[in-house]
This record gives C-alpha cells, structure tokens and sequence, in this order.
C-alpha cells in the first residue's frame, strides 16, 4: 500500500490511476479505525479497481470545547489494517497541507438537512464534513465514495451536495456495523470506561425497542420518542442530546409515522457524546 502525505502527489497518482482506465473508490476517515470503517474499505475493494482510504482528524467538523485534541489517532495500526484489507493508497495529510496560513474557501448545505440533529447541536460542523469532503474528492478523483450510515445525516448531506454541486462520482452507504451486543462500532467507544460501555447499550437498545413499538401498530412519533426517551433516562449517565424521528430522505418533520422514518439519536454517555440511528419503513 501506497501512503501519501501531500495533495499533489495523492492528486498526480490517482490522475494515473485513471488515465489507466482504473476506476477509484475512496473511504473518507478519520482514523482510528475499526470494523466499521474496514467494512466501508471491503466495499470499496469489491466494486472499485482501485481503492483509496483517507485519514485525517479535520479541525475545522470540531467546536469550541469539543474532542480535537483528544481525539483518537494510531496512524501506525490504521496503514497495518487498511495494507491487511487490500487498500491501494492511504492518503494522510497534514492540517497544514489541508489548510495552509491564509486558507478561507468553505463548502456549506443549508436549510432544513442541516439545521436539525447534529447540525443544531453541532454549530458548523457539516460545513467542516462538507468542505473536507470537497477538498477530497477534487484531490482523489473517487468514482464512487463510501460513507457509514452510521452517520446518517452526514451521508445525507454529502449526497445533497454531491447532486447539487454536479461532482462526478457516485454516493455509496454502508450499513452500521455493530458490536454484538448492539453498540454501534465508534472510534469514540474507546473513551467510555467499562460502567459506561454497559450503560451505551440504551442507544441501540432503545432504536430497537422504538422499531417493535411503530411494528406493533404505533404510528404517533410523539409517543415513539417518548418510548426511547424512557428507555435512554433509565442509564443513570445518560444524557440526551436528540431522540427524534424525522422523514430519512429529507428530514422533513414528521408527526405522523409512514413511509421511511429514520430514529436518531445522540446521547451523552459521561462526557462522552455518541449517535446512533435506526431507518424503519412503515407500508
Ligand atoms: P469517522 O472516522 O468516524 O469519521 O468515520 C469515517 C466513515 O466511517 C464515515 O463514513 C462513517 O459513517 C463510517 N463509520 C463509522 N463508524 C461506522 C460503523 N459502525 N458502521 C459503518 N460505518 C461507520
């Protein structure tokens, strides 16, 4: 596996790679991996001749107060996992490459997809993703570009985005990968200590228990949130950010549970803040 630290030459060989009639599969990370984003590189590997993975800790998707500096990085481990899964190019960049002294050129989405869940509690963080993402794929010319549903408003907006900006490739989603007692995989579980890490449990449990509850014949979303909000106060270190339920294909409000509903949710377990998310389809 190839490691690129620079923008030209990541940019100069991936051009190569497709005056060779390669076509590009890029998995956006940051690091500190695990099965989820390996699952995203398997992907990538199974429909793309060639497969590129990033892995930058992009300043400007954090707050003020937020986890920057904490943040997991091994970058060591990450370039043993990605050359064991098949990767062909590791691209890691400085911030200082990414954005030089003097850099002020931001991507942004407005309106309702990014002014609700993580985009209300996060001020300016999808204009962070969005930028990033841009810079991306202009530097690694992807045919295709692998994103979790993990974070299922993110891949939303990258999509929007995509379309609307007419980038040339095409969005693929990857389902959740989760541990086998449900916690959704996070390069931030690693912060939760063993009290805590059984606590997590009530973000998946209550997705779960909200999706038997619109089963079983629910269709007011008032109540179904209510249902996860019970469920999620039960861990006494559990504090909610969002339980809601919006329309999974533009976020739109809905009151009324039918069609494709995704359950979001963003809960602080400790100082740990962790998302989760569930799309249930109502005939
Ligand atoms: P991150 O390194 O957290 O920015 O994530 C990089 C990519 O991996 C994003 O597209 C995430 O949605 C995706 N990802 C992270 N965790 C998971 C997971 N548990 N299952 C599937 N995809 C994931």
């Amino acid at each position: 596996m190839q490691i690129f630290k620079t923008i030209a030459e990541m940019q100069t060989w991936c051009r190569e790679q497709k005056r060779q009639g390669q076509t590009i599969g890029l998995v956006p990370t940051m690091g500190y991996l695990h099965a989820g984003h390996l699952a995203l590189a398997r992907a990538a590997r199974s429909q793309c001749d060639t497969v590129v993975v990033s892995i930058f800790v992009n300043p400007i998707q954090f707050g003020v107060g937020e986890d920057f500096e904490d943040y997991p990085r091994d970058l060591e481990k990450d370039s043993q996992l990605l050359a064991d899964a098949g990767v062909d190019a590791l691209f890691a960049p400085s911030i200082r490459e990414m954005y030089p002294p003097g850099y002020n050129s931001y991507v942004e989405v407005t309106g309702e997809i990014t002014g609700k869940l993580c985009g209300r509690s996060r001020p300016g963080h999808f204009r962070g993703v969005t930028t990033v993402v841009s810079k991306l794929f202009n530097i690694c010319l992807p045919d295709l570009a692998f994103f979790g549903q993990k974070d299922a408003q993110q891949v939303m907006i990258i999509e929007k985005m995509a379309k609307e900006l007419n980038f040339p490739l095409q969005i693929v989603r990857v389902p959740i990968v989760r541990e086998a007692d449900g916690l959704a995989m996070s390069s931030r579980n690693v912060y939760l200590n063993p009290e805590q890490r059984k606590q997590a449990l009530v973000l998946s449990q209550s997705l779960q228990q909200a999706q038997e509850l619109i089963r079983a014949g629910e269709r007011d979303a008032g109540k179904v949130k209510q249902l996860m909000c019970t469920t999620i106060n039960s861990s006494p270190e559990a504090n909610i950010d969002y339980a809601e339920i919006y329309d999974a294909d533009d976020l739109a409000d809905v009151d009324e549970i039918q069609g494709r509903v995704l359950l979001a949710l963003a809960v602080r377990i400790g100082t740990t803040r962790l998302i989760d998310n569930l799309i249930v389809e109502v005939q």
